[in-house]
């Protein structure tokens, strides 16, 4: 009986044990520690922003980018429906409200025709969320955004390392986040950041994650803030990873063309796009989108019983039943991102992936289909 492949193991294999063994022999294990400052300097560097601040996770970092932003009760953020929902609660939590776009059939993100026609006088923010291994296509938001006077809002938490015609992702908007989950390009277990080149924004970010403590007398607060402080051991982590981060990205692209090569004959799937005019794909996850939902749900059945691990994709925000409930998005239709919701999954592709797994699941899923 083959063993079951996880649909993510992360690679831990540079200075981890080096750096957290520090961590404990230091004492150092609270978010005071040296590792943090150490991480946001070299991760903001490496992407190419001036200010990082390191926090629990992608959506605390979300939270805390968008509350920096200062929304009005009703001003509108432009946001694809398809994406994890982190994006969506930040907006909503902040009063703001979503405003959702289709997505394009081919790259997955979010559809940038259809944004200008979105935009009204209460238009604050757009939040791209660059899916899957692909950059949102940059140049016309940036350029609407400029004509309209709009915030840029970079959810880059699947793009570690990705460029947009040759700028890193996470350094194109006015602010962007990342996450440091296991199946994110670089991990710490869990954690976040956000970069910005506003210093007034990397000035209020760093008061959010701490509890809105002021300069002044302690334990007197102002505003509502949060405990979302990333810990020593977290950026620890961090930092071994970030030493790797060249490495994780090719073995990424090799995980994706393995795939695209051992997967090229299948039909009634469409498989990930290899490159746009602008970036080529580093296949945060491998996915593929069926021809139609049963095929889809056979597919994922089989793939279960061989033991082989995999995720559907994300659902539509315009779908979320806790969104409904609220009032939003009352029969809104987003046709191209239904069907990815619905027909779309990933195989195994975390950076743990080894050879021979990965062949077991090309043979496996090849005679499944
Ligand atoms: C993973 C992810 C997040 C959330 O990050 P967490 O660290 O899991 O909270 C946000 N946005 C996108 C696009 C993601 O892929």
């Amino acid at each position: 009986m083959q063993q079951p492949i996880p649909v993510n193991t992360p690679l831990l294999s540079g200075n981890e044990l080096k750096y957290v063994t520090e961590c404990i022999e230091t004492g150092w294990i609270s978010s005071e520690g040296p590792f943090i400052t150490k991480f946001e300097e070299k991760f903001s560097q490496y992407i190419g922003m001036q200010h990082g601040i390191a926090v629990s996770n992608g959506s605390a970092a979300l939270d805390v980018a968008v509350a920096a932003l200062q929304l009005q009760k009703g001003d509108e953020v432009i946001m694809p429906s398809f994406t994890i929902i982190s994006p969506a609660l930040s907006v909503v939590r902040a009063g703001g409200i979503p405003i959702l776009i289709d997505s394009d059939p081919v790259t997955w993100n979010m559809n940038v025709h259809e944004i200008e026609s979105k935009i009204t006088p209460r238009t604050k923010a757009i939040l791209v969320v660059h899916i899957y291994g692909l950059p949102v296509d940059m140049q016309p938001v940036l350029e609407i955004a400029k004509k309209h006077n709009i915030i840029v809002i970079e959810d880059a938490a699947e793009m570690h390392g990705q460029t947009y015609n040759g700028i890193k992702c996470g350094a194109l908007g006015d602010i962007s986040i990342f996450s440091f989950y296991p199946n994110k390009h670089i991990t710490t277990g869990e954690g976040g950041m956000i970069l910005t080149n506003n210093k007034e924004w990397a000035e209020r970010c760093k008061k959010l994650r701490n509890l809105a403590f002021e300069p002044g007398r302690r334990f007197v607060h102002n505003e509502l803030g949060w405990n979302y402080r990333m810990t020593n051991l977290q950026a620890a982590l961090g930092l071994a990873q970030l030493e790797k981060i060249d490495f994780h990205v090719t073995k990424k692209r090799q995980i994706g063309e393995t795939y695209n090569t051992g997967l090229k004959n299948i039909s009634n799937f469409q498989l990930p796009l290899t490159r746009t005019s602008y970036a080529e794909n580093i296949y945060w996850v491998y996915g593929l989108v069926a021809d139609t939902q049963q095929i889809a749900e056979e597919t994922v059945r089989k793939l279960n019983e061989e033991k082989i691990g995999t995720r559907p994709f994300f659902w539509c925000m315009h779908e979320q039943p806790v969104f409904l409930n609220m009032g939003l998005f009352k029969n809104e239709k987003y046709p191209v991102a239904e069907k990815l919701a619905r027909n779309g999954f990933y195989l195994p592709s975390g950076l743990g992936l080894t050879e021979q797994e990965q062949q077991s699941v090309i043979t496996i899923f090849t005679s499944i289909v």
